[in-house]
């Protein structure tokens, strides 16, 4: 059965909370559990906005438990630790991202893909073990398994580190997973909103040659000039796009498709060339 908070914790916390799916959000007083003896509990400094914020906020999916505290791209500073909490003291730089728990024991769990996890409790709006329902970043205060802790490095400012929590890693981890990390490769981000700016500067971090597959022109100097991108397409263009097929590894003679198939079939954030080429010719087979 779903239990509000306060009927199970007495930990007084404050934050900013959608009622109902009008969009808005109100002064909201809520309660957290105590420090469990894994637990970090954090005073929270920065939490960007997702957009999975607004859809979640006005019951987009169809999934909304009102009272509502949004936020999972979170950042603070550690005020309290249990008993047992190895990797974190008092006063410790830390994040949070979309989930605080998962059931430890399944194939995905112990190959650390919690995210797969059948059992994975997002950071907000899911019955948590104690039939609490969890609540977000948009709070004064959180309290979380060190499990779905991380550590943020010195170096990085608070502010600009809290949008890498979702964002960032929604990003960056395919590069990595799919080896698109590397010198020489070239890779093609689609989409310059808030996921592909982050797309871009990682993917020249790690010196890949970036093209931006965007449907408006008006990215451009944002693209090349502001995020250092190699060369940018307006993917209505049919000419760019054509000329884009012809100068790499022909795709529209090998498989006979079309530029635009090629962007529909590039329309995730990010991904190469060399990995629509070979996905194309495995969803072919
Ligand atoms: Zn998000
Ligand atoms: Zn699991």
């Amino acid at each position: 059965m779903t239990r509000l908070p306060e009927e199970v914790h007495s930990n007084k916390a404050f934050g900013w909370a959608a009622k109902d799916s009008s969009g808005v959000l109100s002064p909201f007083n809520f309660f957290t559990r105590e420090t469990g003896e894994k637990d970090v509990t954090f005073k929270v400094l920065y939490c960007g906005i997702c957009h999975s914020d607004l859809h979640m906020v006005k019951n987009e999916w169809g999934n909304s438990i009102y009272p509502l505290v949004p936020g999972h791209e979170i950042v603070g500073e550690v005020t309290e630790i249990g008993c047992k909490v190895q990797k974190f003291k008092v006063g410790d730089r830390v994040g949070v991202g979309c989930m605080v728990g998962s059931c430890h024991s399944c194939d995905n769990c112990i190959n650390n893909l919690e995210n797969y996890c059948p059992k994975m409790i997002f950071t907000y709006g899911t019955k948590y073990y104690d039939g609490a329902v969890t609540h977000g970043g948009y709070s004064n205060t959180m309290v979380v398994d060190e499990h779905f802790v991380v550590s943020i490095p010195e170096n990085l400012p608070l502010d600009a580190t809290a949008p890498l929590l979702c964002a960032g890693i929604t990003v960056y981890s395919p590069l990595r997973f799919y080896g698109l990390d590397k010198p020489g490769l070239r890779v093609g981000v689609v989409g310059l909103g808030g996921l592909g700016h982050l797309a871009v500067k990682f993917a020249k971090a790690m010196g890949t040659n970036v093209t931006v597959i965007s449907t408006s022109p008006s990215k451009q100097k944002e693209a090349l000039e502001n995020l250092g991108a190699d060369s940018f397409l307006v993917s209505r263009d049919q000419d760019q796009l054509q000329v884009c097929c012809h100068w790499h590894i022909g795709w529209n003679h090998r498989y006979g498709i079309c530029p635009t198939s090629i962007v529909a079939i590039a329309w995730a954030v990010e991904i190469s060339w060399e990995a629509c080429d070979s996905w194309y010719s495995r969803e072919t087979i």
